[in-house]
């Protein structure tokens, strides 16, 4: 057993962040948030967890932060995950994710904080040619999204070479799904990723899902992608924690994916399942930027972490954000 270090987690208000504050606090870390509340909720955040608004580049609250909390771990999710805005508005991308990244990460140094996990995306692979990615497939990102993300990655490595910092940087794939009991979900309006259009498809919230092209070189044409459930994610999260408490000389980089992909068109035949109705379809042009298929090699995480999926099931990940969706209409926010 490792000991249970305080944790900040930035973006904790947000979607994949409020999973991981579900997942450390049921486990008994000590967590406490910091959010800018620009996308993200603060009823996303249970009350028992101390929550600060504000922004990750303000160095003088960060220090106020982690000296009132003996923080001694970061998870550090805050930031913008829109890869067509990212596209259209680079600068900000560099600015909240890049520059505000920096600065959270000399905020670390200057306070001694030993361990980061730091929340990063497949996208930094860009159109990867193998069928699995794996951890060595070059990082070719084709978006400022993705860039964004590599080069902090790159500023972790160089920052653990010179300061007592480790860091484990996990690759996301296709994060969906919601909290298993209901407690959070991905909130965001405007949603613009399949699982969440497609519910909300479902429930009448939008009139039909458009498919981004069906000419793809996949089994039904249709784009494929390694989807994985958001708690199975928060889980790893709080497994590679554990792993850099447990060999502080050691930082991590894994891929986050089930190692299997579902194509658009079997997502929503798997919300129609769940539903028992049928989704309107309107087949359109590609979505520039698009890879045909995106799936991970995920032998590394496996072979580091005593990582064991719980939610490996496609009708199950659409059936949590089913009723996450439900719930926000209930609460009067979908
Ligand atoms: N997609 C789609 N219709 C939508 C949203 C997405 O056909 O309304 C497709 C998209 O082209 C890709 C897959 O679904 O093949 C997953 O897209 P998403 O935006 O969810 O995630 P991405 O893989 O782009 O990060």
């Amino acid at each position: 057993m490792t000991d249970k270090l305080p944790v900040l987690v930035t973006g904790g208000a947000g979607y994949i962040g409020s999973h991981a504050v579900l997942a450390l606090a049921d486990a008994g870390w000590p967590v406490a948030v910091i959010d800018n509340l620009v996308t993200g909720f603060r009823w996303a955040v249970p009350d028992t967890v101390p929550f600060y608004q504000g922004d990750i580049a303000d160095e003088p609250l960060l220090a106020r932060i982690f000296a009132e909390q003996g923080t001694r771990a970061i998870m550090h999710f805050a930031g913008s995950v829109v890869v067509p805005e990212s596209v259209a508005d680079p600068l900000k991308y560099y600015h909240n994710k890049t520059a505000k990244s920096r600065a959270l990460i000399a905020s670390a140094v200057a306070a001694g904080v030993p361990h980061m996990i730091f929340s990063s995306t497949a996208a930094t692979y860009g159109v990867p040619d193998v069928p699995r990615v794996t951890e060595a497939t070059p990082q070719v990102p084709i978006n400022p999204y993705g860039m964004s993300k590599l080069m902090t990655e790159h500023m972790l490595a160089d920052v653990a070479r010179a300061h007592p910092l480790n860091y484990c940087a996990l690759r996301y794939f296709n994060v969906a799904g919601a909290d298993p009991a209901g407690r959070t979900g991905q909130s965001t309006a405007g949603a613009t990723h399949l699982i969440k259009v497609a519910v909300e498809a479902a429930l009448g919230k939008r009139g039909h899902v458009d498919i981004f092209g069906s000419d793809y070189a996949t089994p039904d044409g249709t784009g494929v992608r390694d989807y994985i459930h958001v708690t199975d994610l928060a889980a790893a999260h709080v497994l590679a924690l554990e792993a850099l408490i447990a060999e502080p000389a050691r930082s991590l980089t894994m891929n986050c994916g089930y190692g299997r992909g579902f194509s658009v068109l079997e997502v929503l035949d798997a919300v129609d399942r769940v539903t028992n109705r049928r989704i309107e379809r309107r087949m359109q042009p590609r979505r520039a930027g698009d890879p045909d298929s995106l799936i991970s090699d995920n032998g590394r995480i496996k072979a580091t972490l005593p990582w064991v999926p719980r939610y490996d099931d496609l009708d199950t990940i659409v059936g949590h954000a089913l009723a996450w969706e439900r719930r926000l209409g209930e609460m009067g926010r979908g």
